[in-house]
């Protein structure tokens, strides 16, 4: 029988150069200076080991599944959808969803160590078997195949992209995977709250209870640096670009979509009066 990395790597482009030494290691690298860090490759040194396995550890995915609802699943049904690509798997929550809806499910993730997690929770939710595919969005065309009815690229990922380039490319590679009336469905942090109100007024989301806090580290216009904080103390640190809302609706405008509704959502189990996340779901059509 194929192992859990041999299934992580079978369709797409496989190994990058590099990947077997980022697989056995299990810190994140983020050099002398983690605020220069600001690029799009880098996901693939922060979504290591320890951080992925203590994160599947600790968000419980009943928790998840009932304070995320069936927004995502009502989206899709309301539209007749049947294949979905998602294309942010990470460990899976979304893809195991899908397919115990009767969704046809097609998981992508540009980490290796996020796909081979995915499939084993696949196998642990449900005994699904998980389609996962190692792709990068800029290149997905490459090395996903087929059209789509929907794309999904959930929990906050589309935000890993550095530049505007990148962002243009991976937007431009999911409109051309989907079919002629699809939808994409792409969420991402209220980062325009988080930039207006500054630093100083910093605020520390919960995850799954209290068990995970998040809170930005750093922030200015080309950065968003959170810490998560878990039980026994550890810490690990992401690099993401604070993507505003308008800016990213835009981006879909001018890549092709034809109409855009941004919804404020719920997810967070910490809330002020303004929404943690927003949703925009993206018609091709
Ligand atoms: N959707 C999952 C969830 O909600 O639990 C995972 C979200 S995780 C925050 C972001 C995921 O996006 C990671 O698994 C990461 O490897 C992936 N990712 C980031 N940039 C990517 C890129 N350029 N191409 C493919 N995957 C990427």
């Amino acid at each position: 029988a194929k192992s859990v990395d041999d299934l992580a790597r079978s369709e797409g482009t496989g190994p990058i150069d590099g990947t077997a030494d980022l697989v056995a290691r299990e810190e994140q690298v983020f050099g002398d200076n983690p605020l220069e860090v600001r690029e799009s490759d880098h996901y693939t040194h922060e979504y290591v080991g320890g951080f992925v396995d203590k994160w599947d550890e600790l968000i419980d995915w009943k928790k998840r599944y009932e304070s995320e609802g069936s927004f995502f699943i009502d989206q899709l049904k309301a539209r007749g959808v049947r294949s979905v690509l998602d294309v942010a798997t990470g460990t899976g929550f979304h893809s195991v969803r899908l397919l115990e809806e009767g969704f046809e499910a097609v998981s992508a993730d540009g980490s290796p160590q996020m796909l081979a997690k995915a499939f084993s929770n696949g196998l642990t939710y449900g005994g699904h078997i998980l389609r996962v595919v190692h792709a990068d969005w800029r290149w997905l065309n490459r090395d996903v195949h087929g059209e789509y009815d929907a794309i999904i690229c959930l929990g906050n990922s589309f935000t890993h992209l550095f530049s505007e380039r990148d962002r243009r490319k991976a937007l431009a590679e999911f409109y051309a995977m989907l079919k002629h009336d699809g939808v994409l469905i792409i969420d991402q942090r209220n980062y325009d709250s988080i930039l207006d109100t500054g630093f100083s007024s910093k605020h520390t989301y919960y995850y799954a209870g209290d068990d995970v806090s998040a809170e930005p580290d750093y922030i200015d216009d080309g950065l968003a640096r959170f810490k998560y904080t878990f039980p026994d103390k550890s810490e690990f640190y992401l690099n993401m670009y604070p993507l505003r809302k308008n800016y990213m609706r835009r981006l879909m405008r001018e890549v092709g979509f034809q109409r855009i509704d941004t919804y404020g959502d719920f997810q967070e189990t910490y809330k002020e009066s303004e929404p943690d996340f927003f949703i925009h779901v993206a018609e091709k059509n």
